[in-house]
């Protein structure tokens, strides 16, 4: 009667497979191995961070013909695996992606899986990767996906808000540099002929200003008139969004500048309250991915 009344089992009282399993389980003697299982718990009240990046894309890049110094579909393709990962999991609040990688932030006080590092690590990379690869058709059209990527992972704990968006103007930061230093070495080797190792060392010594001279001079590109794409990533972000007078939110693809204060002093009830519900107000175009999450509602 007790029994009965413990919700597992009367639960289950519908799924014998799964009474079953419980019986066998607790009657097993080779139980005791599961106490070689190591606690991975993450520590409390701080933010997690998981950022995946791709296994030797320089190679697959090259292998699957994206466009130098940025293939779009490529950056597109990786934006829509990780809204892919933010739609099934609520308790992330933030994406960000450049090139390779894409970082997640949960929600602080997030108790999702318990915090326990690996399953988080695993089950995102999984998630991100499967769906890197179910989509790619979607973006690549005629160009076949060669074989399977890999994609490496890491989760980085960060104690204080200010780490959090230290690490933010980081991954940021380095998107500015990278892609600089690619378009500047492209353009060299495409249109001014260079060899790499010839454009390599030109650029050797080189600051930011030089390479926005050699753009603008030798190839008449205004550095800032680069997509928005390129010089920033993206930021995947919650959003409210008004549709027929009701209030929904969304996930959103934007390319703010997080490097200025005015970003975070706008986005601060994001990192501060605790159980905030009411996400900024969304007031860019309906994308595609947009379009996706208003559909999913009406189907
Ligand atoms: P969790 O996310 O916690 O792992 P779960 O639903 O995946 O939950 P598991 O304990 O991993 O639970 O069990 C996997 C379940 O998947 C099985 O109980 C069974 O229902 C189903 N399953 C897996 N493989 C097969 C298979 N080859 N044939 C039929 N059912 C299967
Ligand atoms: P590792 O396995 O150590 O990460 P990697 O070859 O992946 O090695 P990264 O530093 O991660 O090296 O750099 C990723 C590389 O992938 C870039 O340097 C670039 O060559 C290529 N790449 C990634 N995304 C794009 C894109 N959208 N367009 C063009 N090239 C890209
Ligand atoms: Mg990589
Ligand atoms: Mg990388």
């Amino acid at each position: 009667m007790l029994l009965y009344k413990n919700s597992v089992l009367k639960k289950s009282a519908l799924k014998p497979y799964l009474l079953l399993k419980i019986f066998n389980m607790a009657k097993s003697s080779f139980e005791y191995v599961k106490n070689f299982e190591l606690d991975d718990t993450l520590l409390p009240n701080s933010w997690i961070v998981i950022r995946l990046d791709g296994k030797c894309f320089h190679k697959f890049s090259e292998d699957h013909n994206f466009s130098k110094p940025n293939d779009l579909r490529a950056l597109q393709l990786m934006n829509y695996a990780a809204f892919t990962v933010l739609k099934e999991f609520n308790d992330i609040l933030f994406a960000f992606g450049q090139s390779d990688e894409y970082s997640f932030i949960f929600k602080k006080h997030t108790t999702l899986y318990k915090r326990r590092a690996a399953k988080l690590l695993t089950t995102i990379n999984s998630k991100f990767s499967t769906s890197y690869v179910y989509y790619w058709k979607k973006f690549f059209d005629c160009e076949v996906l060669k074989y399977p990527p890999t994609f490496d992972g890491r989760t980085v704990l960060y104690p204080s808000d200010e780490n959090l968006m230290d690490y933010m103007k980081w991954r940021q930061a380095d998107v500015h540099i990278n892609n600089l230093y690619n378009t500047t070495f492209w353009n060299l080797v495409l249109k001014g002929n260079l060899s790499p190792v010839q454009a390599e060392k030109r650029l050797c010594g080189t600051v930011s200003s030089d390479k926005n001279e050699i753009l603008f001079q030798e190839f008449n590109i205004n550095y800032n008139n680069e997509p928005e794409i390129f010089k920033r990533g993206t930021l995947l972000i919650r959003k409210q969004i008004e549709i027929d007078d009701t209030s929904r939110s969304v996930v959103v693809a934007v390319h703010d500048d997080m490097l200025k204060e005015k970003f975070w002093k706008k986005h601060s009830s994001y990192l501060s309250s605790k159980n905030f519900k009411q996400y900024l107000k969304y007031e860019g175009p309906i994308t595609d991915i947009i379009k996706d999450q208003l559909s999913c509602v009406k189907s």
